[in-house]
């Protein structure tokens, strides 16, 4: 590489284009070989700040507490590691579930196990949304053959906790998204009563746009030492 005289009799480097932050790809942050495919296959070119800082320690099986709001790719940073630490999916034991989304409204759920659906089906994982309204039969039925991941409001999830068709005995991961929204619909007590049924063990993560003194207080019971990210709403790319 030779240096040369600029016009101006200035010895002038050629250029060479350094990025100022060089983004990693979801292959860099730990998500293994059939969700990255899957992510190629919908667009997604690279992670956004919230996915990259989420994915690292929630593959690593840490609690998070995530400040952010929707439109920031947030759905993806809860998914792709929670179907990340599924696996392939074994044998499903009736009525059990290794992964439970509580979100604020059905139409959350249906749009948030619609995505989780379309994330994690190489991996052949089963998606069952939940909430309030839907004939109880057809999901009893569903229940029945266990699921892989449910994604449903907390008053219908606590319903089925109480018939004994939904058992969270092997639960691994539970997500509270919106959590802010959930407690201004009133369903404090419901996800009190959701956390005290599942293992001590599991992995918690906890998503709100705000952060009101008593969801800091339901943090602080049921998280253990999370990681702490707070992404800006503008701070989507
Ligand atoms: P969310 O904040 O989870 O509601 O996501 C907002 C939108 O961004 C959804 O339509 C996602 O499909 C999309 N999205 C999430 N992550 C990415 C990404 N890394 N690249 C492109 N689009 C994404």
């Amino acid at each position: 590489m030779s240096l040369r005289s600029g016009a101006e009799g200035v010895l002038q480097a050629p250029t060479v284009t350094i990025p100022s932050e060089t983004i990693p790809t979801f292959e860099q942050l730990g998500l293994g070989p059939d969700l990255v495919e899957a992510l190629g296959a919908l667009g997604y070119e690279e992670p956004t700040p919230i996915q990259r800082a989420a994915l690292p320690p929630l593959i690593a099986g840490k609690d998070l507490l995530g400040i952010a709001a929707t439109g920031t790719g947030k759905t993806a940073a809860f998914s792709l590691p929670l179907l990340q630490r599924l696996g392939v999916p074994g044998k499903r034991e009736p009525f059990s579930t290794s992964a439970l989304v509580l979100v604020p409204t059905r139409e959350l759920a249906m749009q948030v196990a619609e995505a989780i659906h379309r994330y994690g089906q190489k991996l052949g994982v089963s998606v069952l949304p939940l909430y309030g309204g839907q004939p109880i039969g057809q999901q009893l039925r569903v229940l029945k053959r266990g699921v892989d991941v449910v994604v449903a409001t907390p008053g219908r999830a606590l319903d089925h906790l109480k018939r004994q068709s939904l058992l969270l005995d092997t639960l691994r991961t539970v997500v509270l998204d919106e959590a802010d929204e959930m407690l201004d619909m009133g369903f404090a007590e419901d996800l009190e009563a959701i956390l005290e049924a599942t293992p001590e063990e599991r992995q918690t993560v906890l998503f709100s746009a705000t952060m009101p003194r008593r969801l800091d207080a339901l943090a602080r019971r049921h998280l253990r030492d999370p990681a702490r990210i707070t992404i800006a709403k503008e701070q989507v790319q």
